[in-house]
């Protein structure tokens, strides 16, 4: 049991969907507030750092507008970058896909600076550590009014080979998918993949909607999909890759805490599903935390191995990547069965 323990934590981990906002530090914002004058509902580290902590769905979202909000300059959005790298290293993830909330970037930057900024974080971060990083802007739904932005800025990023996708994200709530229809087919046509966040907040026809007008290629949470027998036929039958993550839906209060998390229900009717962070530091998770919260619901070693093996077979690399990351477990599994 313990040596299973440690397994979890010390295995290498592939990270679909994680927002490069949500993974930043209150450390790093709080001196970027310090640096570009923003004004914290704090006097210090201390105070801010506890008023960052999770408690309700309407505080995470002012954290988040607070957070972003001390991004003033190309050189904070190159520092978090970075910053995302070393915090992905750390906690062992040796490839992600990360999302990039590009609706606030746009309206706060010109789409060279932001593309120079980002360029620079990433070669920075690929200097430095060793995770592989690749980013998907996405469009919060709320603001439906800086999409066709966002969709010039990812396609120009794609050609310089600094995005690989687009995705969709925010308030579900009112903010339908079909909205979204063109930019989404337009982003496709260009050669980016294509994300969207369905069937968090809104139930199963939600995950339909993405799939119908935006023919999306992965579905960011999706546990709804539980509430629709032919949706999780069509789920299964398609292996639509769903990232989940669990830590978030019960934070966010999505599933109850009383509950087993939906992930059981769905691994049994054969989705493909991975484990995911989402936000893990202000969800105050980790990628370990997660794959250990699975374990103690029961999921055996053998099964989380497999949800870390689907998410790279459902990441956007090519054959030869995932093979060599595949190979990276095979190894990690040997070697640790050698050590104990
Ligand atoms: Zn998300």
């Amino acid at each position: 049991m313990e040596n299973e323990k440690t397994e979890i934590k010390l295995m290498p981990k592939i990270e679909l969907h994680v927002h490069i906002e949500g993974a930043t530090s209150p450390q790093t914002y709080f001196s970027l507030a310090k640096k570009n004058q923003v004004k914290l509902p704090c006097n210090n580290l201390i105070e801010w750092k506890k008023y960052f902590n999770f408690t309700d769905f309407n505080h995470f979202i002012d954290v988040y507008g607070m957070a972003v909000s001390t991004i003033k300059k190309a050189e904070d959005l190159a520092l978090i970058i970075e910053k995302f790298y070393e915090y992905q290293e750390q906690n062992n993830i040796i490839y992600s896909e990360a999302f990039l909330s590009a609706s606030f970037l746009v309206e706060t930057f010109r789409n060279q600076e932001i593309l120079e900024a980002i360029l620079f974080g990433k070669q920075q971060g690929e200097n430095k550590y060793k995770t592989k990083i690749n980013l998907i802007p996405d469009i919060s739904r709320h603001l439906p009014e800086t999409q066709s932005k966002v969709l010039e800025l990812a396609i120009e990023g794609y050609r310089k080979g600094i995005f690989i996708g687009l995705g969709l994200g925010g308030m579900e709530v009112n903010y339908p998918t079909n909205l979204f229809t063109d930019t989404f087919s337009k982003a496709k046509e260009t050669g980016l993949r294509v994300v969207a966040h369905a069937g968090e907040a809104v139930g199963p026809e939600s995950i339909w909607e993405a799939i119908n007008d935006l023919n999306v290629e992965r579905i960011g949470h999706g546990i709804r999909s539980i509430d629709d027998e032919n949706l999780i036929k069509y789920l299964r039958d398609n292996q639509t890759p769903v990232e989940v993550s669990p830590t978030s839906n019960y934070n966010l209060g999505i599933v109850s805490s009383s509950e087993r998390h939906p992930i059981r229900e769905m691994v049994d009717n054969g989705l493909n599903c991975s484990i995911n962070t989402d936000d893990p530091e202000m969800f105050s998770t980790n990628i370990s935390t997660e794959f250990e919260l699975l374990y103690s619901q029961g999921f055996s070693l053998k099964e989380l191995y497999q949800l870390n093996r689907n998410a790279i077979d459902s990441s956007f690399i090519d054959f030869d990547e995932k093979l060599k990351y595949h190979k990276i477990l095979d190894e990690f599994k040997t070697s640790y069965n050698n050590v104990f």
